[in-house]
């Protein structure tokens, strides 16, 4: 059972005030706050520990890639990947899909060649695809979510044809918080021997995730959404997948010789992360991960659930609000929208002014919007440190808009 006051005494920013009010954060799914133990590991590495990594054979830098390295293994077991070897460093989930994209899908895919991708993904997951799309003739094939808002994973497998080559899919959405049944997918699609690429962006927030029973290629974290810097991330990538990928940066680092008429790469995971790499970062990841297991993914996802929970049934009693999305399975987000005049923006603006944080707009999820027939939504989104005084702080606040608005 999880100590959310010893908790929140981790967090420094939680006992500011915005706007005169105490500082009511729901917008993790944005990016979430740091624990002192995260702020004191960027501080240490950089006052005490700070040089370049895999260059020098001095002692700062042989701390230094010590540090940054042994975050490999500390990923690995986060996401139960086999190896420390799958894990490639990013600087977040986009720049993951488009190392597959520029690494992996742009040499195996041709024209007429088909992704199968859901409505709900963020654009993280659609706009690299898109680019193979415009590029090289690459058809994208979109699955729509039920009206509740889950994802049947049948629908997903009932798009695949004998052109498709790639299954692209959220875990969990950062508007629905539906939370997608992946094991299912990446079962029904190895009978077909395409492989599928997770964007666990909000899921491995929230609850315990194990690739390796997924049975996933790929899988991309962020750090800034895990309590860590932002600036950093990771994928797993099997090693079959990695095998048949090609760096798309090029620098130092990611080689091991270099001539005139010719190159040699480093071995993987290294030949895809060229050039310094976000070091300081990197090692913060490792230690909000950390961090996190310490706390135990299974208390974060039980406590977020009461959160989940709580929040639909006090704000599902608002008869001029509506909830977008009733997944079944879903996470610790809650889009809403005002019944009356008050549009997301301007919801967001009087919280703020009650010190409650969400975030407003379309989530960098436009196809789902326009799916739902919105244009925009309000969402607040919970963490590990969030309680149920903030759920009552909220729908005050929203008490408070609706009586402004209409
Ligand atoms: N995918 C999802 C589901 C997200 O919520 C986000 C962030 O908002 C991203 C991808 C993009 O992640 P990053 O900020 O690491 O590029």
């Amino acid at each position: 059972m999880l100590d959310v006051d010893h908790i929140r005494s981790q967090f420094p920013i939680l006992s500011r005030q915005v706007n005169g009010k105490p500082l009511c954060y729901l917008d993790n799914g944005a990016s979430a706050q740091k624990p002192r133990v995260v702020l004191d590991t960027i501080q240490r590495a950089y006052a005490e520990d700070y040089a370049n990594v895999h260059r020098g054979l001095h002692t700062l830098s042989t701390i230094s890639t010590e540090n940054y390295e042994a975050v490999r293994g500390i990923v690995a077991r986060f996401l139960n990947a086999p190896s420390e070897r799958d894990i490639v460093f990013t600087t977040g989930t986009t720049e993951a899909f488009n190392l597959l994209s520029y690494g992996w899908a742009a040499q195996h895919l041709r024209a007429g060649d088909e992704i199968v991708l859901s409505v709900m993904e963020h654009h993280a997951n659609i706009v690299p695809w898109h680019f193979l799309r415009e590029r090289q003739g690459v058809k994208l094939v979109w699955v729509d979510t039920a009206p509740d808002g889950s994802l049947d994973p049948q629908a997903v497998l009932d798009a695949v044809t004998d052109r498709t080559k790639l299954i692209t899919i959220t875990h969990m959405s950062n508007v629905l918080g539906t939370v997608v049944d992946v094991k299912a997918i990446c079962r029904g699609a190895a009978a077909h021997g395409i492989p599928v690429a997770v964007d666990g962006s909000q899921a491995a927030v929230h609850m315990p995730v194990d690739v390796a029973d997924l049975g996933c290629r790929f899988y991309a974290i962020t750090g800034h959404k895990l309590y860590g810097p932002s600036g950093s991330g990771a994928a797993y990538i099997h090693p079959d997948l990695m095998a048949e990928m090609r760096p798309f940066m090029g620098g130092g680092d990611m080689i091991r010789e270099v001539g005139k008429d010719g190159i040699t790469y480093n071995d993987p995971p290294m030949k895809f992360e060229a050039g310094t790499p976000g070091i300081v970062q990197t090692i913060g990841l490792g230690a909000a991960l950390e961090w996190m297991m310490d706390v135990g993914m299974d208390d974060i996802a039980s406590h977020e659930a009461g959160l989940r929970d709580y929040a639909l049934d006090r704000l599902g009693g608002l008869n001029w609000l509506t909830i977008q999305g009733h997944a079944p399975e879903r996470g610790a987000i809650v889009s809403f929208t005002l019944n009356g005049a008050a549009h997301p923006h301007d919801v967001s603006t009087v919280l703020d002014k009650k010190g409650v944080a969400v975030r407003a707009g379309h989530h960098c999820c436009q196809p789902l919007m326009r799916h739902m027939g919105v244009s925009a939504t309000s969402r607040a989104s919970f963490g590990v440190y969030n309680t149920t005084a903030e759920v009552d702080t909220l729908v005050d606040a929203l008490e408070l808009c609706h009586d402004l608005f209409d």
